[in-house]
């Protein structure tokens, strides 16, 4: 087994060393963790529905623990970290009222009675991305624990540390660890196995949607159930008639939280024509004044990218490009070591303009004019991705025409919140397949099974 060694992304400094498991021990744990299935399941509701609250109150009393270490293994803001960390313990809380709540149907049939039965898929493997490493492991294995499934988990190779560690507090709680394990490795490997393994009966898959494409194509082999939430281009559609002030101060923090580095950042922003020139003047001071500062500081709005291979990869849309690109403004950020990048506004050309059309997954946004609200939709919908997005307008009617027209998972209206765990959360389009939180994330857990006794 090899060993990789954790990085802070704000000072390139190591933070840990972790083992990396290799395929024999992945396939070992698999199989672990189906044996363990009969005895999981099979606890009553009420005792699981106590398992995963009794988790939550571990996760609820080691926030700060798991938010420092966020800081130092991914780079995020301390303000960010508490909430990712806080979200953890609110999903395994609200999953906690399901197991109590996973009703069958009963529907009526001559000769007998017709029951369903909401079955537990079987293994669950989370493969988790190195942008949220503590709230996408939650939405994944709280609702599988809840409905009776185990599941094994692979974080990102770049950031493994919290999920390690939730794995801990969930044995202090109680959890068995072949109920759920955590397993540190590469993705073409333990990630492998999980797609390849047939034990493992569901895949939740977060990250690029080439990778995305390439489990679900390997999963379709056997059949196997996917989830995936996958890239996005999202766009922040700005009307003349909205309250600009309020729609460019808020702009930066669509786009720029997490460094740019999620999937549903609003990183093309469509204005009015005849506001294009107002809102930039009052997009430049709010995107200078985001704070762009060590993530451990309580004020810090914007840490570092994670890697230097993602500075490269987002300077390869700006000052790299192969086609010129026109920068506005930009903010700023600190010198020295750490792997930072200024929030930085760009003025596409045209739609074809590969920073219009790509994730750029950096604090990188691009803005063009549009005519009118048919324009507007067009535009938006000009991607192959469809997962979040925003609408500024003051015009109620306006609003949710456009919030229909949008091909998109999760839009918002003056506003640019995308995640509630009690919403459900995924994309149209290459963004995504299925639904993660809310009620309607379960049914991708289980299985419906239909039961005939006769009476007659
Ligand atoms: P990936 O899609 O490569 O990684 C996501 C997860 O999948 C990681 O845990 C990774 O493991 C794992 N993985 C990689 N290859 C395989 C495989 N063959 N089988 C099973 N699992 C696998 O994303 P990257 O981290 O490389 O990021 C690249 C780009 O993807 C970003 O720049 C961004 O544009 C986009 N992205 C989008 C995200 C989103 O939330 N939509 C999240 C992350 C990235 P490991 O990291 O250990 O190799």
């Amino acid at each position: 087994m090899s060993t990789y060694r954790v990085i802070d992304p704000a000072t390139e400094q190591g933070v840990a060393t972790v083992t990396q498991l290799d395929a024999e021990v992945t396939d070992a744990a698999i199989a672990r963790a189906h044996a363990a299935l009969p005895a999981w399941r099979s606890v009553a509701p009420a005792d699981r529905a106590r398992l995963l609250r009794r988790f939550a109150d571990v996760v609820d009393a080691h926030v700060e623990e798991l938010a420092r270490l966020e800081v130092r293994g991914a780079g995020h803001t301390i303000g960010n970290a508490r909430w990712e960390a806080g979200n953890v313990r609110d999903v395994l809380t609200y999953y906690s009222g399901a197991p109590e709540r996973l009703f069958g149907r009963q529907i009526p049939v001559a000769g007998g009675i017709d029951l369903t039965f909401a079955e537990p898929v079987g293994v669950v493997g989370v493969i988790v991305p190195w942008n949220f490493p503590m709230p996408i492991a939650g939405w994944g294995f709280a609702p599988a624990l809840a409905a009776g499934c185990t599941v094994v988990l692979k974080p990102a190779e770049l950031t493994p540390l919290t999920a390690i560690r939730l794995g801990e507090l969930a044995l202090e709680a109680g959890i068995p660890p072949e109920v759920f394990r955590v397993l540190p490795g590469k993705g073409s490997v333990v990630g492998q196995r999980f797609v390849a393994n047939p034990l493992v009966r569901k895949i939740v898959f977060t990250g690029s949607t080439e990778v995305g494409t390439r489990v679900a194509a390997q999963a379709a082999e056997q059949v196997k159930r996917v989830t995936l939430e996958l890239g996005g281009k999202s766009a922040n559609i700005v009307f003349a008639d909205a309250d600009l002030e309020q729609a460019a101060a808020t702009a930066p923090y669509g786009v720029f939280d997490n460094a740019g580095q999620d999937c549903c950042a609003r990183s093309r922003i469509l204005v009015e024509a005849s506001v294009y020139d107002t809102f930039l003047e009052l997009l430049e001071p709010a995107v200078k004044g985001v704070k762009v500062t060590d993530p451990g500081q309580d004020d810090a709005e914007m840490g570092p990218l994670i890697s230097a291979g993602q500075r490269t990869a987002v300077r390869s849309f700006v000052e790299d490009a192969v086609e010129p690109v026109d920068v506005a403004f930009r903010g700023e950020a600190p010198p020295g070591p750490g792997f930072w990048y200024p929030p930085t506004v760009v003025l596409p050309r045209a739609a074809t303009d590969r920073v219009w059309r790509e994730e750029v997954f950096g604090p990188v946004v691009a803005v063009m004019p549009f005519r009118d609200e048919a324009e507007a939709v067009a535009m938006a919908n000009d991607t192959e991705y469809g997962l979040s997005g925003s609408i500024w307008t003051r015009d109620v009617g306006r609003a949710l025409r456009v919030a229909r027209g949008v091909e998109s998972g999760n839009l918002s209206v003056n506003s640019h919140s995308s995640v509630r765990y009690w919403t459900p959360f995924g994309g149209f389009k290459r963004s995504g397949l299925g639904r993660e939180l809310g009620p309607d994330a379960l049914a991708s857990f289980t299985e419906v099974k239909n039961v005939f006794i006769a009476t007659d």
